[in-house]
């Protein structure tokens, strides 16, 4: 029978089954939508990122003998909608029977559920073959307990692939090396500006223009650095290995002024798009660890395929499990809006400022400046998790809802009440300050919680536990906040300037 076989934007996985053979029956369909450059505000890196790749992927296929339709953004006759366009293309065609892959978003699982049922051919949806679980395998997992600990779901897929594992056990008789990797990073320590190839996107940047997309950030059209193909992003795979795997754990947390990208291996747009899988990247590190195992020690590793197999993967089982009503969790009732600075980087809080400003300028901040820099503030000033959220979905490269809300509402805003974490990543500056070099060339002060220059995060932490009493008093793992309030002789003078600083986000 004629089959259409939609790809979407985020399913290049050219390992797919469906490649396997040709068939001059089945089309395969890939398009670029205004349904999906609009349903936020995005990054235009990230926009370039994705029609880039989706293009070489319709190459490959074309060059592999698979029949394609690719409908380009300012194609005449594309109707800039999902429903629209296949209705059309199944009538056009006369195709007998629709098929595609499970998408990860729920709002597309929506749409395509709504679509099959409206039109009156036969429709089947496969696996995208991606992940190391099905969508509700965590949920099965976890049956009947309280709490989803990260931890365990780990273990067991640690054991279920054998990784670093000695049969049963984990290797050395440890599964955690978490304690070995929170460095601060000297600055002999930055990388020399790292050797990836560029490219120029300048037509694509000119197309999205021309279409009328709102985009956020900038973009180095002469210079784009994505991976856009399975063969660049093995190349990163193997970049990372050679040269910064050796300290990938070790400075996991740090940050610095000079340098955006430390050792973080940049490979989520990779993962997230599909072009590599994470069992590949995880067994090809784990493999160059075996070869090098005297060079790098095992805390290196075992904290990068932590995230890939225990974090990327764990996150994703929360999304089906939770979903759709997770979209709507506020824990603490925020309600304020996010502070312009936000979309600018123009503020005097040093690590805001970077953070924030890279973010714009790369699409890219690594997981504490995700964390425990912007992520921490929006939540210490009651931002409300909808903004919050629009613009981590908005604005990196590698944010698709299954794995941005769930870090975001859950890990870092807590407005889940503890399903992802079990209490806030709440922090006052001495963290920042124990992690980075931000606050040595800040305007604030960052020893001082209340008076002039007064590092807003000392005093708004206070005010977050204060006003959140009700909630978290009761929460074990916090009693000791509590009990150190209590006794804090200038609590009400550390309060009204939280109130002055809550006035007026956007002075800051
Ligand atoms: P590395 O530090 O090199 O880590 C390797 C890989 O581990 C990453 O590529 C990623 O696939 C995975 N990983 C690490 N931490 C996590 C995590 N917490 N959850 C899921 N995967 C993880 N990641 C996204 O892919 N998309 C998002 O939209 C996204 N939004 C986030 C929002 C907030 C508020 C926070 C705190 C984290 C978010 N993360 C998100 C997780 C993490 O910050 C990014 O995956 C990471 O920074 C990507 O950079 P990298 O590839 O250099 O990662
Ligand atoms: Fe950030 Fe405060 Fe440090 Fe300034 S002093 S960089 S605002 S933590």
């Amino acid at each position: 029978a004629k089959t259409l076989r939609l790809i979407l934007g985020d399913q290049l996985n050219s390992r797919h089954s469906w490649f396997e053979k040709k068939d001059d029956d089945i089309f395969y369909l890939m398009m670029e939508m205004r349904q999906e450059t609009d349903y936020v505000k995005h990054h235009i890196q990230k926009v370039v990122a994705f029609f880039l790749a989706m293009r070489t992927f319709s190459e490959e296929l074309l060059d592999k003998g698979h029949q394609v339709i690719y409908y380009r953004l300012d194609d005449k006759h594309n109707e800039q909608n999902l429903q629209k366009n296949l209705q059309k293309i199944i009538k056009e065609k006369k195709i007998e029977k629709f098929e595609y892959q499970l998408p990860d978003e729920h709002r597309l699982d929506k749409q395509l559920k709504e679509i099959c049922d409206g039109i009156s051919i036969d429709s089947e949806a496969f696996d995208s073959e991606h992940f190391l679980t099905e969508r509700i395998f965590l949920k099965e997992f976890f049956k009947g307990k309280k709490s989803y600990l990260m931890e365990s779901f780990y273990r067991e897929m640690r054991k279920k692939y054998d990784i670093l594992m000695d049969g049963k056990e984990p290797l050395t008789g440890k599964w955690n090396y978490d304690h070995a990797n929170r460095n601060k990073l000297k600055s002999t320590d930055i990388l020399e500006p790292q050797l990836l190839k560029s490219r120029d996107v300048s037509d694509i940047v000119a197309m999205i223009k021309k279409s009328g997309v709102e985009t956020i950030g900038s973009i180095d059209e002469e210079n784009f650095i994505w991976p856009y193909s399975r063969r660049e992003s093995l190349a990163l795979v193997d970049y990372f290995c050679k040269h910064l795997l050796a300290n990938f754990g070790k400075y996991q947390d740090a940050m610095h002024t000079d340098d955006p990208f430390l050792f973080h291996s940049r490979l989520s747009f990779s993962m997230n798009s599909k072009m590599i899988a994470p069992l590949e990247v995880v067994e090809k590190v784990e493999k160059y660890w075996y070869e090098y195992q005297d060079e790098i020690d095992i805390a290196q590793v075992e904290g990068f395929i932590r995230q890939i197999i225990g974090w990327r993967e764990y996150m994703r089982g929360i999304y089906w499990a939770k979903m759709p009503d997770f979209a709507n969790l506020n824990f603490f009732g925020n309600r304020r809006k996010l502070p312009e600075f936000f979309w600018t980087g123009d503020t005097k809080m040093n690590c805001l400022k970077h953070a924030i400003g890279q973010s714009l300028e790369q699409a890219y901040a690594h997981h504490i400046q995700r964390l425990m820099v912007t992520g921490n503030f929006a939540m210490l000033a009651g931002i409300k998790p909808d903004e919050v959220d629009a613009w981590y979905l908005g604005i990196y490269i590698d944010a698709i809802e299954w794995v941005e809300i769930t870090n975001t509402r859950g890990m870092s805003q807590f407005a889940d009440g503890g399903i992802v974490g079990t209490k806030p990543y709440a922090s006052s500056s001495n963290y920042i300050d124990k992690m980075s070099n931000y606050c040595g060339t800040c305007h604030y002060s960052k020893s001082k919680k209340t008076g002039d220059k007064a590092c807003p995060f000392n005093s708004l932490y206070w005010h977050f536990y204060h006003r959140n009493e009700d909630k978290l008093a009761k929460n074990p793992r916090i009693g000791m906040v509590y009990r150190t309030l209590a006794k804090m002789k200038d609590k009400e003078a550390i309060l009204d300037q939280a109130e002055k600083y809550l006035k007026n986000l956007d002075a800051l």
